[in-house]
């Protein structure tokens, strides 16, 4: 998902750096947090997962492709590895969301339960919408991650039907925890600090800032900004009633150029994990394909989050549903960009927008629901946020500066004007100007942080 387009300017603020070295990873098993204010998860998993009856605190990651045109999808099996640290939730294993466009899921082999399972979104389902798709075949590289398991998984991703909305396999295989294909390697140490540290990664949210497009004599700066976006995050409605609820790591990952490659200016810059501007030929659209260099990356500290801090002046960004967000740093939205872009990443959001200058085609079925919490096409508003709506407001809701911040139904949203509608009449997910994110997004969120939190 992408960014809004420009129109205001935002100052931002810089604050000092707190380096700090060294990760401890509990064995121990869940211990119970709470976080203010946040509505209760309604989950579909009735018997609790025991964490340490299945899995060991390490994470396994799974390679493969996303492969396919516009009319035909595949995976592509690349590869598994070990890796040191499982910053994920011990308590919350399967996904109660059933957001995103795919899923990926762990069976027990003996007894076929479910063990673990994320919604996610990709880069392909938006590249399947564009005329390129029409006319050839690409491979878009993708990682699973989950903790590591102690038996025999079969592990299977499902893709979301636009026909019928229901979740259909692309791939299935068993993984035996002992297979020696399992690679094993030492993971690329890389010099990492953990700018805010509230406590246990079990219980807390993981934030895993990545470096790119800074060289090594530029850490200094890296350490300034990721302890300037960390703040700011802080900041931001429902984040900042949930401060004591997150960590966070940077990580000095050094490129061997500085700055990020702009294909429509020429420029080319050699960097950790190759981001660009000009995905899909939008000049602000700022993403990378190189998903196993992200996670290579993010291996170094317990993660349930990661995103890529680009050292650049350029407007841009992208974020994916449990898969990864960026911005760049030194543009004066910066901050609201990666605010933005975390809500796609982190809580599964959409765009509220609708003046979009790309139209994916066949994004959405407006026969659905769309997964995404914060958009509706009125098929079943009340699984939205009917329940926020004063009943003296209409539904659908004029776009009348009456309603200025308000909730209701806008139409307009999801980058169509028409069949789709928005909670409010604007929001961060809509615009730069918003004063935050809406209600709908705020409650959207909190539910998240919950998610990882208990
Ligand atoms: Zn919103």
């Amino acid at each position: 998902m992408s960014l809004p387009k420009i129109m205001a300017a935002f100052v931002a603020v810089l604050f000092l750096t707190m380096p700090f070295h060294g990760y401890t990873q509990s064995k121990a098993g869940f211990v119970a947090g709470s976080v203010a204010g946040v509505q209760t998860i309604v989950t579909s998993a009735a018997i609790p997962i025991v964490f340490d009856t299945f899995f060991i605190p390490k994470t396994l990651r799974v390679d493969y492709f996303l492969a396919g045109d516009a009319s035909t999808e595949d995976v592509f099996f690349s590869g598994m590895k070990q890796e040191p640290y499982w910053g994920g939730p011990h308590k919350n294993l399967t996904d109660p969301f059933e957001y995103g466009t795919y899923r990926y899921s762990a069976y027990d082999s003996s007894t076929n339960k479910k063990i673990f399972s994320r919604g996610f979104s990709s880069l392909f389902q938006e590249w399947k919408g564009t005329d390129e798709a029409k006319k050839m075949k690409r491979a878009f590289p993708m990682v699973a991650v989950m903790p590591f398991p102690k038996h025999t998984i079969r592990f299977v991703i499902e893709k979301r039907s636009y026909q019928t909305d229901q979740f259909e396999p692309l791939f299935d295989r068993f993984i035996n925890p002992s297979d020696y294909f399992i690679n094993r390697e030492s993971i690329h140490n890389i010099r990492s600090s953990k700018i805010k540290d509230s406590g246990d990664p079990d219980n807390h949210v993981d934030i895993a800032f990545i470096a790119e497009g800074y060289t090594t004599l530029e850490m200094d700066k890296f350490r300034n900004d990721a302890k300037r976006f960390a703040d700011y995050f802080m900041t931001v409605e429902p984040y900042s009633q949930n401060t004591q609820q997150f960590n966070f790591y940077a990580i000095e990952s050094p490129s061997d150029e500085s700055g990020v490659t702009i294909p429509g200016k020429d420029i080319f810059v050699l960097t950790n994990i190759h981001s660009s501007f000009y995905t899909f030929d939008m000049d602000r659209y700022l993403t990378t394909f190189d998903t196993k260099s992200i996670y290579d990356i993010a291996a170094n500290v317990p993660y349930d989050a990661v995103f890529v801090l680009v050292n650049s002046k350029q407007y841009g960004g992208g974020g994916f549903y449990n898969h990864y967000g960026q911005s760049t740093v030194d543009h004066n939205l910066s901050l609201i960009v990666s605010i933005h872009e975390f809500g796609h990443s982190f809580a599964g959001l959409a765009d509220e927008y609708y003046n979009s200058e790309i139209t994916y085609s066949g994004m959405y079925n407006l026969k659905f629901e769309p997964w995404e919490p914060n958009i509706t096409t009125n098929v079943n508003f009340q699984s939205k946020w009917k329940k926020m709506v004063a009943e003296d407001t209409p539904i659908p809701t004029p776009r009348d500066p009456k309603y200025a911040g308000v909730v209701g139904m806008f139409e307009g949203g999801g980058y169509l004007s028409k069949g789709i509608y928005s909670p409010v009449m604007d929001c961060r997910m809509k615009s730069n100007e918003a004063p935050g994110f809406c209600p709908v997004c705020k409650d959207a969120i909190a539910r998240m942080i919950q998610f990882y939190c208990e």
